[in-house]
């Protein structure tokens, strides 16, 4: 495929060593790398197969074969659906020691508490005027992947009672500080925590992170009363021209499993058994957990494949446009 051949070509548009990495790393985030690469190569990150979630058995697309830190990262889309994922990809066990071990020093460096409470303040009150309408339905607000649990302040300050959970316990502490009821574990250990499903839960920019959909969004509904609210966020297709350059191969990392158009998110929200209320390309989407079971036998969009791919060309051709001017100017 033309699109995979000039991402991983080494005399192409794209030239230099394939395990380069495509953003400016710290020397920490180089250290990091390096160790990375080198538990890729002695087995002890295990990598597995990953099958596409709609379950066809369909010869995937491959779109590139390594990701913004020049890690071997394959990068698959799956025709049938327009889902596109890394296949292979690390295993459970791998991913927990990933997570414990390097994720921070590869992706961020050093935490601020301060900085990412005051970020996720910010957000939280974006998130307050968007669901305006809705609040007054809304008693309860849990999030999950919570970080110091900034997000949730604008909610409790609402009146709403307010939970988080994280699998990282570093900035746990720092929202505790802030009078917030952060739990360190999983959705399940928050769940056991307050005795009662919420009547919204916040998901955002973990989605993409897990290894299986259906059993991570099973696990999530478990949070949401029936009749319950979800709002889901994701890096989403769309944002790789606005957040990233341009550039397919910024976007790409090695933690995130799943990559999301609006109509594949919504695809696989509903085949979850969700009703979605909105989406947008951004990508976010508002989803309520009926009060009965859906049928989720829904059929993925016509052409969802089709649309994704002439969306990436049409990135990838612009920034080797761009590059190229860039290349002449100097
Ligand atoms: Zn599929």
């Amino acid at each position: 495929m033309a699109l995979s051949a000039r991402l991983r070509a080494n005399d192409g548009p794209r030239g230099g060593p394939q395990d380069r990495s495509w953003i400016r790393l710290t020397p920490g985030q180089l250290e990091a790398r390096a160790r990375v690469l080198a538990k890729l190569d002695d087995g002890t990150y295990a990598l597995e197969s990953a099958p596409c979630f709609c379950g066809e058995p369909a010869s995937d697309l491959e779109i590139a074969g390594r990701d913004r830190y020049g890690l071997p990262v394959r990068t698959v889309l799956c025709p049938s659906c327009g889902l596109m994922r890394s296949d292979p990809r690390m295993d459970a066990d791998s991913t927990a020691r990933f997570y414990q071990d390097d994720y921070r020093d590869l992706y961020t460096g050093p935490g601020n508490g301060d900085a990412l409470f005051a970020s996720q303040v910010s957000r939280g009150r974006g998130l307050v005027k968007l669901l305006e309408k809705l609040l007054p339905t809304i008693d309860t607000v849990y999030e999950i992947g919570c970080g110091a649990g900034g997000l949730l302040l604008p909610f409790a300050e609402q009146g709403k009672r307010v939970a988080g959970v994280d699998l990282g316990d570093e900035y746990l502490e720092f929202g505790r500080a802030q009078g917030l009821s952060l739990v360190h574990g999983s959705a399940d250990d928050l769940l056991a925590q307050a005795g009662e499903p919420a009547d919204l839960v916040l998901l955002l920019h973990v989605l993409e992170h897990y290894l299986d959909l259906s059993e991570g969004i099973e696990q999530t509904l478990r949070l949401v009363r029936p009749g319950g609210l979800l709002l889901i966020e994701v890096p989403g297709i769309a944002s790789i021209a606005t957040g990233y350059r341009g550039d397919l191969l910024s976007y790409l990392q090695n933690a995130h499993n799943f990559h999301f158009t609006a109509a594949t998110l919504e695809f696989v929200l509903r085949r979850c058994g969700l009703d979605v209320l909105a989406s947008s390309e951004s990508a976010l989407a508002l989803c309520q957990r009926p009060q009965v079971a859906n049928d989720t036998a829904n059929p993925p969009k016509p052409n969802a494949a089709a649309e994704v791919l002439r969306t990436l060309a049409d990135l990838e051709r612009a920034f080797c446009e761009r590059a190229a001017r860039e290349r002449a100017r100097q």
